[in-house]
This record gives C-alpha cells, sequence and structure tokens, in this order.
C-alpha cells in the first residue's frame, strides 16, 4: 500500500505522528455508539468529541468525517484501502483485523516498540517483568538522561526523594494550563445535552468547562507551561494530597496524551532540556520522565503481553458490586473526608492524580473486596484519561492485586496512618487514623486490617506482607474489627 493510502486514525490517534505524511488523506469516525454503550462521564464525552471535531476542523478537505451510529456505517462513506495504525485496546484490534480492505500498522504513540518489548522480555527467562529493568533498558535504548552507559547524576532511581509529604501551605507555583473553550466546544455541548434529554445517552459525572487540551497546540501549550512552570516542584511531592490543591506539580497531560495529541517522546525530551538547562532538579525530571518512559510504556505492553482474559482475573476472590455512592460519585454522602474529596474531584473533573486513585479510591475498593471487573469499568468511563488499555492493567493489577502480583509484588492496601502522614484530610476529619473501633475509627484503618485477615492465607505466602500478616495476628482485637467493618457493609463511611 502505498503513501496515499487513507488514514484511518482513531479518536485516540489524533496526532501527526499518526501520519506518514503531511499530505496524507484520513478517516475520522464519531460513532455515537460508543457514546450509548457506556455511561461515561460528561466531561470525558465532551473532551473526546471536542478533540475528535477540532482535528477534523484543522484537516478540512484531507479528512473524510462520518458523523455516524456505527463504524461499520463510516467504513461504508469511503471507497478504497485504508491503513490504521494498530488501535488501542483488544476489541478494537480484532475488529480492524477482520476489515479485508484495512492494512493494521505497528502501534504508534508509545515510546517502546512492540518488537524491543518482546526481545526485552523473551530475555528475562524466569525473571519476573519487573518495570524498573525495562525503564532502565529503555532509558538506555532511547538515549534519556545519560551520560554514556551511564544514567546521569549516577543513579537511575530517586524514588526515595521524591516521597515527601505535602508543605502545609502548598507548593506555592502557578496552576495548571486552561484551554479557552470556542464554538465547536459550544456545539459538542448543545449536542451532547440534547442526546440526554432525548434520552439516548446517559453520562455520569458533572460538566464544566473544559479543562485539558483538544488540539495539537493545546497540547503543545500545556505541555510548554508545565515544563516551564511546574516541573521543578513535580519531584519531592509526587505522592503527596492537599485538600487545597487536586493536581499538585502532576503534569495533567495524561489526557492530551492518551489522546494521541502529545507524542510521549516529546514530554520526555522536554522535560530532559529543562535539566540540562537548570530549570529543573534531576530527581523530579528523573521522576518524570521514568512515568513516561516507564510505567506509561511499561503498562502498554503488559496490556497486550497479558492478553485478553486478563481483565477477569480475580485471585483476591473479590465479588461486591460497587455500591451506589460510589458508582454516582456521591462525595456529599461520604464523611470520611480523604474519600468525599476524592469522589468530589472526579465528580466534578473526570480527574484526580496518582496517589488520589491508587491510595483512596483503589484502596477503598481493595479493601472492601470491590469487584476489579466492575471496578475498571468505573475508572474507565469516570476519568478522563481512561482507555481499556491503561485501566485494565493499573486497575486490575496495580490497584486491586487481582493478578496474584504479576504487576505489583504487593497490594497497594493502606491504612489511615499512610494517608494522615502524606496528605492534610485526617486533621479535621470525623474520624481517627489511628483508631480501628469506635465510633470515630478510620474507616482506612478498619479496612486495612480487615483486608489482612480476610487474605491472611494468601499474603502470609508474600514475604512482602509477611509483616502486615504477623502484625494483624498480634491483634487482640481483630474480631471487633473485622466485625465493626461487616457491620457498616456498603454504607457510605
Ligand atoms: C487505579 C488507577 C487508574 C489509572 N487510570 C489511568 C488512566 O485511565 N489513564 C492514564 O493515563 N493513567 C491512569 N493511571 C495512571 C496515573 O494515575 C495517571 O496516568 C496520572 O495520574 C495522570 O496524571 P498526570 O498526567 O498529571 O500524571 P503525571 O504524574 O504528570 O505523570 C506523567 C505521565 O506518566 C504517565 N503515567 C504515569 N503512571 C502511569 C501508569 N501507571 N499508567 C499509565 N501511564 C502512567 C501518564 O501518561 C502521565 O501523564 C491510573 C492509575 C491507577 C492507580
Amino acid at each position: 500500500m502505498g503513501k496515499a493510502t487513507r488514514r484511518w486514525l482513531f479518536a485516540d490517534q489524533l496526532g501527526d505522528h499518526f501520519l506518514d505524511s503531511l499530505d496524507q488523506p484520513v478517516l475520522l469516525v464519531e460513532a455515537r455508539s460508543v457514546l450509548r454503550r457506556r455511561r461515561f462521564h460528561r466531561q470525558k464525552a465532551h473532551l473526546v468529541l471536542s478533540a475528535l471535531r477540532h482535528r477534523a476542523a484543522e484537516l478540512g478537505d484531507r479528512a473524510v468525517f462520518a458523523r455516524t451510529h456505527t463504524y461499520g456505517e463510516a467504513l461504508d462513506r469511503v471507497k478504497g484501502e485504508l491503513s490504521v495504525c494498530q488501535p488501542t485496546s483488544h476489541a478494537a484490534l480484532a475488529f480492524v483485523s477482520g476489515l479485508e480492505r484495512v492494512a493494521v500498522l505497528p502501534a504508534r504513540g508509545f515510546t517502546t516498540p512492540q518488537e524491543d518489548f518482546a526481545a526485552w522480555a523473551a530475555g528475562r527467562g524466569r525473571h519476573r517483568l519487573l518495570m524498573e529493568d525495562f525503564y532502565r533498558d529503555a532509558r538506555r535504548r532511547l538515549d534519556v538522561l545519560m551520560e554514556g552507559d551511564e544514567p546521569v547524576g549516577g543513579r537511575w532511581n530517586f524514588d526515595a526523594d521524591n516521597r515527601e509529604p505535602p508543605p502545609p501551605h502548598g507548593l506555592g507555583i502557578p496552576g495548571p494550563w486552561c484551554p479557552q473553550e470556542d464554538e465547536i466546544d459550544a456545539e459538542v455541548r448543545r449536542d451532547l445535552d440534547r442526546w440526554e434529554r432525548d434520552g439516548e445517552v446517559s453520562f455520569v459525572g458533572r460538566d464544566a468547562p473544559r479543562a485539558f487540551p483538544a488540539t495539537l497546540a493545546e497540547a503543545a501549550e500545556a505541555l510548554a507551561h508545565f515544563v516551564a512552570h511546574r516541573l521543578a516542584a513535580f519531584g519531592p511531592y509526587q505522592d503527596a494530597m492537599l485538600s487545597s490543591d487536586g493536581v499538585m506539580a502532576h503534569s495533567m497531560l495524561s489526557p492530551a496524551l492518551n489522546l494521541g495529541l502529545l507524542d510521549p517522546m516529546e514530554c520526555v525530551r522536554a522535560a530532559e532540556t529543562a535539566y540540562r538547562r537548570g530549570r529543573a532538579p534531576l530527581a523530579g525530571v528523573e521522576g518524570y520522565v521514568r512515568q513516561l518512559i516507564g510505567w506509561r510504556d511499561y503498562i502498554w505492553h503488559l496490556y497486550w503481553h497479558l492478553g485478553p482474559d486478563y481483565r477477569d482475573e480475580n485471585l483476591l476472590a473479590a465479588h461486591t458490586p460497587l455500591p451506589e455512592w460510589f458508582a454516582e460519585l456521591d462525595a456529599d454522602a461520604v464523611e470520611a473526608r480523604c474519600l468525599s474529596w476524592a469522589l468530589a474531584q472526579v465528580r466534578d473533573h473526570g480527574f484526580t492524580h496518582h496517589i488520589v486513585r491508587l491510595m483512596v479510591l483503589g484502596n477503598y475498593a481493595l479493601q472492601r473486596g470491590f469487584d476489579p471487573r466492575q471496578l475498571s469499568d468505573w475508572f474507565h468511563r469516570c476519568f478522563v484519561d481512561g482507555y481499556d488499555w491503561v485501566m485494565t492493567p493499573n486497575v486490575v493489577g496495580m490497584s486491586q492485586h487481582a493478578d496474584g502480583g504479576v504487576l505489583a509484588t504487593k497490594p497497594y492496601a493502606a491504612g489511615g496512618a499512610y494517608i494522615n502522614r502524606m496528605s492534610d484530610f485526617c486533621g479535621e476529619c470525623r474520624y481517627r487514623p489511628n483508631r480501628r473501633t469506635g465510633d470515630d475509627a478510620c474507616p482506612y484503618t478498619t479496612g486495612y486490617w480487615s483486608f489482612i485477615a480476610r487474605n491472611e492465607d494468601r499474603l502470609a505466602a508474600n514475604p512482602r506482607m509477611a509483616r502486615s500478616v504477623y502484625g494483624m495476628r498480634k491483634l487482640a482485637d481483630i474480631d471487633e474489627v473485622r466485625e465493626h467493618e461487616a457491620a457498616r457493609g456498603d454504607a457510605p463511611p
């Protein structure tokens, strides 16, 4: 197939790096069936449609922009052969692979090609596919923050410098970049309102002005703003949470990256340049680069490596359905301050930063044994940056330990003491992080010990959890703790 083959760009493949040339013809599809199938966050539906429509407007006559009910109908509108870069979900890959006139090309938008990952994984023998090892390999291969064969500064890993609790008065840095909505956004809003009124679609979460980039130019501006004003503060407070600052120094660029509006290598090189010019410290820049060429690519490759059945892993036999208040983002029903705040962030923005996802929302679900597949679906629908490839490993593996330790060597379960150390939530909360029974017992502390007790046999076999199991066995009141937890049922804490 020649260069001029029309390129079908999925809605998460919007950047120029998904094209072979700047005059290649394009097919873009807005298929309404996608919105009908799942109950997405209103702001996510807005962002995706806004980005698609902006891209179609930019491409003008070069693009066929098919606004249809299904992909099949859209394909009927174009003649001839098409090519597509590997789509980002098992289902979409199976769909395009079954179409005769569509050539499926290798994936783009990630930093490690699939064959390099396969070679690395094959070379591991019986060793685990450790993210840290994958990351170091990628640093060398991509020549990022390297001096010859050695890491810049003599260390590969600055995690220990990047776990500071939050400074009480905030970070004192400019807020994140924010876009101006335009006529295309207004049209998207009118359409979503109408479809919702007509009962065709239904959303979760609240509408609000768009907060994330929808065009290539906006994404470039957001990256430049982050590197100039916020990257220098990224490192030390990566794991910290503050009730007055929902994003801390995080980049908020995952929505743009996952729409394909930014190429991750662009972000990596911009951060490395800031370090080399003395504008950001090494520990923070290393931390940021690790997220991109390390975590993001590692998650992407594991999604394919672990196969479509991985989403059904449930080795901790967690079958609790998501309670209504959690599923519906009813933050006001919750008294535990951290959880109420986290749910409100999702309700109002469709976004929280990593530690809130992992240690407040995910941790609560893990402790109560929420069904991992339902929880993945919830995260996927409710977060503006949620897609199948990124949600499945992050939720099933990292957050819920449902794979028994393929992705993370121990469950990310923690009691109220962790949340107290890493945030300012507990001070004014009606629950006490150090109490595990009684009216003011912290639900995270009670939940933590109940989780360890419920999974005692499995966790005792994990050397990294042995101390927790030992601690639980020494608790004289563990039966009372478990009764206290059971009495809460699925009521909001
Ligand atoms: C339960 C759970 C669900 C998650 N769901 C998503 C999701 O739907 N989409 C998503 O992009 N990320 C997801 N993550 C990973 C991570 O939380 C987000 O990428 C990050 O919070 C995005 O905010 P940021 O751009 O400000 O990130 P920063 O802190 O600025 O990090 C830089 C970049 O690193 C990448 N990154 C870092 N960690 C991961 C990771 N574990 N997986 C993939 N990319 C990573 C992101 O692209 C991010 O933009 C999830 C993590 C957990 C624990």
